[in-house]
């Protein structure tokens, strides 16, 4: 264990070498009784005077950290040497001759671009490209809007102008002086490795909006990205002696020598594997119980074989790069990758154990060289890694060698009992008597997702980890999964009795704004947003409502209650009109693979392309809460999965198109970027429509989009509209909606007006089958004399319709007929909208 306390202090070394930048913004002083006597001239710039003192006011002197930190640009022995050289590698974007200190009190405190201004995508850059425009705000992480600002817009968005210098010192101030109160709290733990988690925690807070540097060189890196890759670097490098990690910073000073294509870090991935049959294929009774704790569930197996991985190979938390939507990549020393096949191996057991062949975990890397951090550089790399993985998954249980046979086949033979699990169908486990359903059999597993995930989730606000010894439980619930890797996790209310300890790891999945929980200090205390929302019954009059139209046999089976969770039939009682179905929606990111792999180009780096994928998957895993959570739509619209650069919800139809265009629309406005965009698209199910068909559905939907030339577009009534024509198309439905909706059935129904629109589009896209799009047809002089004649009939005692109709046709005429199709689709639309709930008058469905 001396390896892994060594690494620990090299990290923390590693965590706070630059957070005297951030004192220095904030405008601090360095007081004399803090300094010990040390003057600028000892470290060489301001800033690492300023991290000396830092250390010595507010880091356990234990841990022997000030020396390592404070000393980068002037090394006096190997350990800062190591972390210097970790510096600079980590700082790849940087142009060499930069000088990292910013020490000048004349220039304002700067802020952050977000990384999408340095992204070329769909064929562009971002309008703001080098241009000094487009920052995020000065404030710790959170989700809630600027009250004070006009447009009251969110924190994490960006804005067009900086703020101004006075303004930007004060808010720098405030950030400083809160960071400083919790590091004060952090006093009392002294443990080295938990200290270490604790302060990368509190600094993921504070700096995610810090430019790490901006004299000469582009303020895009956080302070946070760039102190924990620093760390991350170091740690791999120690494995280095002194004369080699001298050898390295010489070479990288003038990119040559011996050392400059050597591997100095191997690159690791992990991903699962089996993830969507894992979820959807399940009976569709009770799916809306199981299916979000299923979903959240592999996001604690990740996180869980993560923590597993990490311990084996002795490595802090730092070493991440990314984890989320079921994989992980981090860095490690260039001797992990002997311990890989054996670490493989034991992941594949555990997994076998737990979940059959249902789940795999495969790992690959990359080794990079010296060279691979300068910009430009690091792609490559990342793209061996990701070839590594994929070639790791089509040679699945090799790892296991002559083990396979017995592991593998085991779990996959018959159990042969005659009872089976009414969820996910095995039968070669243990299984009992489902509560609620009665006559039901589930195995134990199953029922936790449900009972310990599920039902809990909605009103949970954090989750607490506590990391030990992996075991070799027996499959059993969720919680003995995760336990095989040595994970044990909570789901916490606002002020839950919880047992803090040192080396626990507390994430909130909600900004904490009543305060984080009584004794948490000792624990790292992360922001890790995630999208909870499961509907809930609200009230004894909602359960009323619902019930009311519910068949008389989904009343008997599942009624709604209070406080309960909906059940999809539920939610499909609650669609606005008498169209009672689900839309299931799925949307993700157009070619995010190409904007990875080449979006950054020439700029791409460690740092730039950790902070892409944070970006990216905070706005899905944050604000995508947020736009479900508007107007109430959180008691209706399930998530079952949002996170990376992807979102899959189910709600009652005439809601989801809503929640699409404004993840869409506002997607763009955090990217700034009109090269990055999101396709996707709804399909129309029933509340008792087998879950994984309806996966199948909404993806035939998103594929229609995603097959539009140019992307960017929502697949809807079996068209692919690019975004700005749906949001017309929605304009057009609710203009038809008003004109016909509360008008008298007498004289003709102004319904049919909705009739007319569809069959002319029919005529016309049935003309239009397999040929250019036609310019003349029937339904254009059709089109002019049932408008007119409608006209005619409303003149009198409906004018303002009159108006419309006649407003209609004039349109029609002036563009020839163009918009017909999207008239045609807002009539359905509105159609679909209108037609009227069934009188309920005997109780039941009609
Ligand atoms: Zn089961």
């Amino acid at each position: 264990m001396k390896k892994l306390e060594e690494r620990m202090r090299i990290a923390l070394g590693g965590i706070l070498h630059d957070i005297g930048k951030f004192a220095q913004r904030a405008g601090e002083q360095v007081s004399a009784e803090w300094s010990e006597g040390k003057t600028q001239a000892d470290f060489k710039y301001q800033h690492a005077l300023h991290t000396w003192h830092f250390v010595q006011k507010y880091v356990p002197s234990d841990f022997q950290v000030g020396v390592l930190a404070a000393y980068h640009h002037a090394p006096q022995n190997a350990a800062q040497r190591l972390i210097r050289l970790a510096d600079q590698l980590s700082a790849g974007e940087r142009d060499s001759g930069a000088t990292r200190d910013d020490s000048d009190r004349t220039i304002h405190p700067r802020q952050l671009h977000p990384i999408f201004t340095q992204v070329f995508a769909d064929g562009q850059p971002h309008p703001f490209a080098g241009k000094d425009r487009f920052y995020f705000p000065l404030k710790p992480l959170t989700l809630l809007r600027d009250e004070k600002d006009e447009h009251q817009r969110p924190y994490i968005f960006p804005r067009e102008e900086p703020l101004a210098a006075d303004a930007a010192w004060a808010a720098y101030k405030e950030m400083w002086d809160a960071f400083c109160r919790e590091a004060e709290q952090m006093k009392r733990l002294d443990e080295l490795p938990a200290y270490v988690e604790a302060m990368q925690a509190l600094l993921q807070r504070y700096a995610w909006c810090i430019p790490s540097a901006y004299f000469k060189s582009v303020p895009d890196i956080s302070l946070y990205d760039h102190s924990r890759m620093t760390a991350a670097l170091a740690v791999c490098l120690s494995d280095f002696d002194d004369a080699k990690i001298q050898a390295l910073n010489h070479d990288w000073q003038t990119k040559g020598g011996a050392s400059w294509s050597e591997p100095v870090a191997l690159l690791v991935g992990g991903d699962i594997s089996g993830v969507q049959d894992f979820i959807y294929t399940i009976s569709s009774k009770g799916a809306a119980k199981a299916l979000r704790g299923r979903s959240f569930y592999l996001q604690l197996l990740t996180e869980a074989v993560l923590r597993f991985v990490l311990r084996e190979l002795a490595l802090p938390y730092t070493n991440v790069i990314y984890s989320g939507g079921g994989h992980f990549f981090l860095l490690a020393p260039l001797s992990a990758k002997k311990e890989l096949p054996k670490i493989q191996a034991a992941i594949s057991r555990k997994l076998l154990a737990h979940h059959g062949t249902a789940l795999y975990l495969a790992l690959g890397s990359a080794e990079v060289p010296l060279s691979g951090f300068r910009a430009g550089e690091f792609t490559r790399y990342w793209d061996a890694m990701h070839k590594n993985l994929q070639e790791a998954k089509s040679r699945r249980y090799t790892e296991l060698g002559a083990e396979m046979h017995t592991l593998v086949f085991a779990v996959s033979e018959d159990g042969g009992g005659d009872k089976h699990c009414a969820v996910c169908g095995a039968d070669d486990v243990p299984l009992s008597q489902w509560k609620e359903e009665g006559d039901e059999w589930i195995c134990s597993q199953c029922r936790s997702y449900v009972e310990d995930l599920g039902k809990k989730l909605p009103t949970s606000r954090y989750l607490h980890w506590r990391f030990g010894q992996a075991q070799d439980t027996p499959r059993g619930t969720f919680a003995d999964a995760l336990q095989a890797f040595g994970v044990q996790v909570r789901l916490l209310k606002t002020d839950e009795e919880a047992d803090f300890q040192a080396g626990d790891a507390l994430w909130a999945l909600n900004d904490p704004e009543d305060g984080w929980p009584r004794g948490s200090a000792v624990a790292a205390r992360w922001l890790r947003y995630a999208v909870n929302q499961i509907p809930v019954v609200k009230d004894a009059e909602e359960a009323e409502e619902i019930n009311k139209r519910l068949s008389a046999s989904e009343r008997k089976e599942s009624p709604a209650k209070p406080g309960v969770t909906k059940t999809f039939a539920h939610l499909q009682v609650q669609s606005g009109s008498g169209f009672e179905r689900l839309g299931v929606v799925r949307l993700d990111v157009d070619n995010l693979g190409t904007v990875f792999k080449d979006g950054l180009g020439d700029k791409a780096t460690l740092s730039r392309l950790s902070a892409l994928s944070s970006q990216m998957s905070l706005f899905f895993e944050g604000w995508v809460k947020k736009i479900i959570a508007r107007e109430g739509r959180d008691r209706l619209v399930y998530a079952v999965y949002a996170g990376g650069d992807d979102v899959f919800l189910i709600g009652p139809w005439d809601v989801m198109p809503d929640v699409a265009l404004d993840i869409a629309k506002e997607f763009g406005e955090y990217t700034g970027h009109p090269g990055l965009h999101i396709s996707g698209g709804m399909a129309f199910i029933g509340g008792k429509y087998p879950v994984y068909q309806a996966a199948e559905d909404a993806k035939d939907a998103e594929d229609l989009a995603k097959g539009r030339d140019g992307k960017n577009a929502f697949a809807f009534l079996n068209t692919a509209w690019r975004w700005d024509e749906f949001e017309k198309l929605k304009g057009n439905q609710e203009t038809l909606r008003n004109l016909v909706q509360g008008t008298g059935e007498e004289g003709g129904s102004p319904k049919s007006l909705l009739m007319l629109l569809r069959s002319l589009a029919k005529m016309e896209s049935e003309a239009a089958q397999g040929k250019k799009r036609p310019v003349w047809g029937r339904w254009m002089w059709m089109g002019a004399y049932h408008l007119t004649r409608a006209f005619e009939r409303n003149k009198k005692k409906n004018p303002a319709l009159a108006k419309a109709l006649e407003d209609m046709r004039q349109e029609f005429e002036e563009n020839n007929y163009k918009d017909l199709p999207q008239w045609g689709a807002a009539a359905r639309w509105a159609q679909l909208k209108l037609r009227r709930k069934a009188k309920l008058d005997d109780g039941g469905k009609l």
